[in-house]
């Protein structure tokens, strides 16, 4: 191995979180999917903590609004798991549902887990965006008028929440949870004679113990976290070496310019500022001029 090249462990080596079990702050039962990635790459078991009341940070369906950033509501979940328990290293996951930032009439998701490692100091992260996930929304009079909504949600699969139509489809009361035709019914009943036009909200229930499509997407992202972990600095040793950013301007063909395509990748460390760049994985060293804006303006 060259001296400067970051060090990953391989599966089942004695990695620094072996033996350890950190705190997953959760209570919608992310565990079923996100322990395994870490007890298999890491030797690291995690624990529920009994009690745990993460609405308090803020709620996906709204009636509690969480404040500040994506990244600060997981640390802040993971923070609270850990001064439950009195344990120095924690693992928390937020995420975040609506229009593909992107492309236009599509749904997409953001995904951020992170773990908070109090004896080095550190916070290891990793995302993805689940650019198919199972998330919609649509409103009725009845349940018979949701019949294609209900199959393209894969329900009782996925279970819906219900709440009357309005504006902004916030007033009381929320019906969560639904996974039964005779349960929707009733809430459909109830949410549409509170609403001005007659009509219930009814979308899909975005906790991952009610949304399968969401729980297997927490799957991947642990496993790429877990990854993340497993990569040591090159510098310090510190865990969770990695990608975080990349520069843009790979040389124009044509008239060696900058273009809008990935120059590097770079890699760095959570705890000292060791940086690296390196060239993209395709081994594209020049831009189609498409791509210029000096050539294509
Ligand atoms: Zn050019
Ligand atoms: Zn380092």
């Amino acid at each position: 191995m060259k001296a400067d090249a970051a060090e990953t462990l391989s599966l089942g080596s004695n990695g620094p979180y072996r033996g350890r079990c950190a705190v997953l702050a959760t209570m919608h039962g992310k565990e079923a999917t996100i322990a395994p990635p870490f007890a298999e790459r890491l030797g690291l078991s995690v624990e529920i903590p009994p009690g745990l009341d993460t609405d308090s940070l803020g709620t996906f369906s709204g009636e509690i609004a969480r404040t500040g950033t994506i990244e600060e509501a997981a640390i802040a979940k993971a923070r609270l798991g850990m001064a439950v328990t009195g344990v120095t290293l924690a693992i928390a996951s937020e995420g975040s549902y609506g229009p593909h930032p992107q492309i236009p009439f599509i749904a997409a998701g953001f995904e951020l887990m992170v773990l908070v490692d109090d004896d080095r100091g550190i916070v290891i992260r990793e995302h993805l965006i689940d650019e198919s996930p199972t998330y919609e929304h649509a409103n009725a009079e009845s349940v018979r008028e949701l019949d294609g909504f209900l199959s393209r949600i894969g329900f009782p699969d996925h279970a819906v929440i219900v709440r009357p139509n309005g504006p902004d489809g916030s007033a009381p009361p929320i019906h969560k949870g639904i996974r039964s035709s005779a349960d929707l019914q009733t809430a459909i009943e109830d949410c549409a004679t509170r609403s001005d036009d007659g009509r219930a909200f009814v979308q899909t229930d975005m906790r991952a113990h009610m949304n399968r499509t969401r729980m297997a997407t927490l799957g991947r992202l642990a496993e790429r976290l877990a990854a993340r972990i497993s990569c040591l600095c090159p510098t310090c040793r510190t865990p969770g070496y990695g990608l975080t950013g990349v520069d843009k301007g790979l040389p124009c063909s044509w008239c060696g310019g900058p273009s809008i395509l990935v120059r590097h990748q770079i890699l760095g460390c959570v705890s000292c500022n060791h940086v690296e760049r390196r060239a993209r994985p395709d081994g594209l060293t020049h831009a189609d001029p498409g791509q210029c804006p000096t050539c294509n303006p």
